[in-house]
């Protein structure tokens, strides 16, 4: 269902007034964690101003220690109702087990697996049991046939709207978080019709390469990108390294405005 011998137009996906995998260009962004109803309102206006379409915000967050922030969990899926509620934008956020989907899916616009959560079979068929959009976060160490199959699996059961992310695989290098794909995009593009998206912030983990590494994406046609972006990243309870001021992102928007698809 994925793959694009079957289908050969592009999936668009539209969420209110919104659309991913058409003409315009889906950026997503916000801070990793929900962390208060000030920050994440305030974080909202900031970035619809500067021309974001969704607000990220994670409220369950899957740490590699169990001992660092868990995210705030239902109040923070609350605090999101209110940054909506504010702005208008739709909400991406990640959840991480079946029960999750079950009872919140209903509240988020776009329910984001991710990179770990990849080959979770049995959350990705009950992805396909329901019809809100999907992002599938590449797993840190999958191959790009992997996703598509991961796709496949959501899609299978009936839900065909899955938007697939680009967000740095592992490999030797250890300067930067992980090694950015790009060529996943047009791997991708070639072989399946859904929207591809790149996430730069957990790509490299460095605040610093973030607008460089999210014009090349859209350079070689991503459909959309998710950042991380931060008031305050130095005290950020979660990915402050990799985050960028609001003025960072306004002026990033200034200059995707410029090399792509936007108005
Ligand atoms: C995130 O988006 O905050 C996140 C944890 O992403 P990933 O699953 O790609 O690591
Ligand atoms: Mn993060």
């Amino acid at each position: 269902k994925a793959n694009r011998t079957f289908h050969p137009e592009n999936t668009v996906i539209e969420v209110g007034n919104q659309t991913i995998g058409g003409s315009q260009l889906a950026i997503i962004a916000g801070p990793c964690s929900v962390e208060s109803k000030e920050q994440i309102i305030n974080i909202a206006q900031e970035v619809k101003a500067a021309g974001a379409g969704f607000l990220r915000g994670g409220a369950f967050k899957p740490r590699t220690s169990p001992y660092s922030f868990q995210g705030m969990q239902e109040e923070g899926l609350e605090l999101l109702q209110l940054a909506r509620q504010a702005t208008g934008l739709p909400i991406v956020t990640e959840i991480m087990s079946i029960k999750q989907l079950e009872k919140y899916s209903e509240c988020i616009d776009i329910i984001q697996i991710g990179a770990r959560n990849m080959q979770n079979f049995d959350l990705l068929k009950a992805a396909g049991q329901i019809n809100k959009p999907i992002l599938l976060k590449r797993g840190q160490s999958a191959t790009i046939e992997e996703l598509l199959m991961s796709a496949e699996y959501i899609m299978a059961g009936g839900n065909e709207n899955v938007i697939l992310c680009e967000r740095g695989i592992r490999t030797f290098e250890t300067y930067t978080r992980n090694t950015l794909d790009l060529s996943a995009v047009l791997a991708i593009k070639k072989l399946s019709h859904l929207p591809v998206i790149v996430d730069p912030s957990h790509a490299a983990g460095i605040w610093w390469m973030v607008e460089a590494l999210s014009k090349a994406a859209v350079a070689v046609g991503a459909d959309g990108l998710i950042i991380e972006v931060h008031q305050d990243p130095s005290n950020a309870k979660c990915d402050g390294q990799q985050s960028i001021k609001p003025e960072r992102f306004a002026s990033l928007m200034k200059s995707l405005r410029e090399i792509a698809r936007l108005e």
